[in-house]
C-alpha cells in the first residue's frame, strides 16, 4: 500500500524530495507539489505515535506508548 500526500492548496499529488531521520521515532519529509501552477513545497513530520504489538527485540532507548486497549490487556506495557 502506498500512502499519498496531497497538496493542501490544490489537491494535486506531491513528491517526496528528501527525508531526514532525526530520531528512531521522528522523521521530517520534504514534499513538493507536482502542479506547476502551484509549486507549494512543505515539510511533513512523521512520528511513530503508538505501538500495537511489542517488539521481540526492543531497543532500550526507544520509548513508544502502547494503545490504551493493549496496555489494559498487558499492564506491563504501560510502563
Ligand atoms: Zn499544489
Amino acid at each position: 500500500m502506498r500512502i499519498r500526500t496531497l497538496c493542501p492548496h490544490c489537491d494535486s499529488h506531491t513528491v517526496a524530495r528528501t527525508s531526514s531521520q532525526l530520531t528512531p521515532t521522528f522523521k521530517e519529509i520534504l514534499y513538493q507539489c507536482t502542479n506547476p501552477l502551484c509549486g507549494f513545497t512543505f515539510v511533513v513530520e512523521h512520528v511513530i505515535a503508538r505501538g500495537l504489538s511489542p517488539s521481540a527485540i526492543p531497543r532500550p532507548s526507544v520509548d513508544i506508548p502502547f494503545s490504551q486497549r493493549l496496555a489494559q490487556k498487558h499492564p506491563m506495557l504501560s510502563g
